[in-house]
């Protein structure tokens, strides 16, 4: 059996990609990664995830927000790019968008105010968000509440948490996107608990690359910079967790992921 893998994460606009990002995208297809949802952090890399996913159509499909550290350049004029963005059929997804107050590059109150008119903009554009979520749970969740049944869908992208927080983001419809976090065995220690509890139907799999190359990998790469063809490596750590063979976790995530964004028959 073939596999085939969609990966729900990959920064393939970010620099680090700027020389050689055909040899990337190449890399990908060869490892069974066949499909990529380039993720849009602000203005600039969401209108360029979009030109690249209009240019190869059957690869790449492309999300368009605003992160929380970029909440404050958040304005209307923004506001009206990112709707205009919205109707492109390449642009699957609204985000990432959502809650960091790990960092707090940007105050809290701007990032409440950018998720909020994020999510209106989701639900008026019937396209589903790509959320991001640290350190800023409860907000988060009470924010989320109120717009459940308006939103086509949600995933927690790069999903860190503990079981009681796996068990809230279910209860508020939500996927649960898993990274290369999950092979880190002191970092990723909470997450590995709450993988085995993730239903089949609301798995997805990301690398976030270039960020979070998995610990693990044999032999280490040189580089730092993760890529979207070790998604499989990042698979296999979520099966054997969950007691499934590889093969289950490929076809699950594939059919989610498809779904989800509604990326239509292949
Ligand atoms: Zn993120």
């Amino acid at each position: 059996m073939k596999i085939s893998l969609i990966d729900i994460g990959s920064n393939l606009t970010h620099d680090s990609f700027a020389r050689d990002r055909d040899a990337v995208m190449a890399r990908a297809i060869e490892a069974g990664v066949r499909y990529q949802v380039i993720t849009g952090a602000d203005m600039g890399s969401s209108s360029q995830a979009a030109a690249l996913a209009a240019a190869h159509p059957a690869l790449l499909s492309s999300t368009a927000g605003v992160h929380p550290h970029h909440a404050q350049s958040f304005d209307a004029s923004r506001r009206e790019e990112l709707s205009e963005l919205l109707r492109r059929p390449q642009v699957v997804a609204v985000g990432e968008c959502g809650l960091d107050y790990y960092r707090n590059f940007s105050p809290p109150d701007a990032q409440r105010a950018a998720f909020i008119a994020q999510l209106e903009l989701a639900a008026a554009a019937r396209k589903p968000v790509f959320l991001h979520q640290r350190d800023a749970h409860a907000d988060f969740t009470a924010i989320l509440k109120d717009f459940r049944g308006r939103l086509t869908g949600g995933v927690a992208h790069c999903f860190t948490g503990s079981r009681s927080e796996l068990e809230d983001c279910l209860a508020l419809d939500l996927y649960i996107g898993v990274t290369g976090w999950v092979n880190d065995e002191r970092r990723g220690q909470l997450l590995r608990e709450s993988v085995p509890h993730i239903p089949a139907d609301r798995l997805l799999v990301e690398t976030d690359s270039p960020y979070l190359l998995p610990r693990d990998l044999l032999p280490h790469p040189r580089s730092r910079r993760n890529e979207p063809c070790y998604l499989p490596h990042i698979a296999l750590a979520i099966a054997r967790l969950r007691g499934e063979t590889f093969e289950s976790v490929a076809e699950s995530t594939t059919r989610n992921a498809t779904l989800f964004f509604g990326l239509g028959p292949d």
